[in-house]
């Protein structure tokens, strides 16, 4: 048996611990690291629209100017996907600072309202 080091792909950290498990049955884990942005991650991700460095392409893409249909087609996922992503984008933004809250997208006019997917 080969035991890989789980790493958090947020921070790199490596104090990682189980955390339960997803609906789908797989392994569910948490970040260690009390700076750490993102707690909880999983190693693999069913949905491609999840995956990290998917999330960093929607909005690097958004800050280039792509629209949203452009992002979704050219990273294989749904626009719904790629609208609930840079909604979420701007709360990760005040923990990174690399990333420019100047996207259109990432402003909400309305502070009061609640984090759940308009449909
Ligand atoms: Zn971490």
């Amino acid at each position: 048996m080969v035991s890989i080091p789980v790493q958090c792909p947020h921070c790199q950290s490596t104090e990682v611990i189980k955390a339960g498990k997803q609906a789908n049955g797989a392994q569910r884990y948490q970040c260690q690291n009390e700076q750490c942005g993102r707690r909880i991650f999983l190693l693999q991700y069913q949905d491609r629209g999840r995956a990290l460095e998917v999330r960093r392409q929607v909005v690097d893409m958004a800050i280039n100017g792509s629209g949203i249909r452009d992002t979704a087609r050219v990273l294989r996922i749904s626009p719904t996907t790629v609208i609930a992503v840079l909604k979420k984008s701007r709360r990760a933004s005040c923990r990174q600072p690399h990333v420019a809250a100047s996207s259109s997208f990432t402003r909400r006019p309305h502070p009061g309202r609640t984090r759940r997917r308009a449909r």
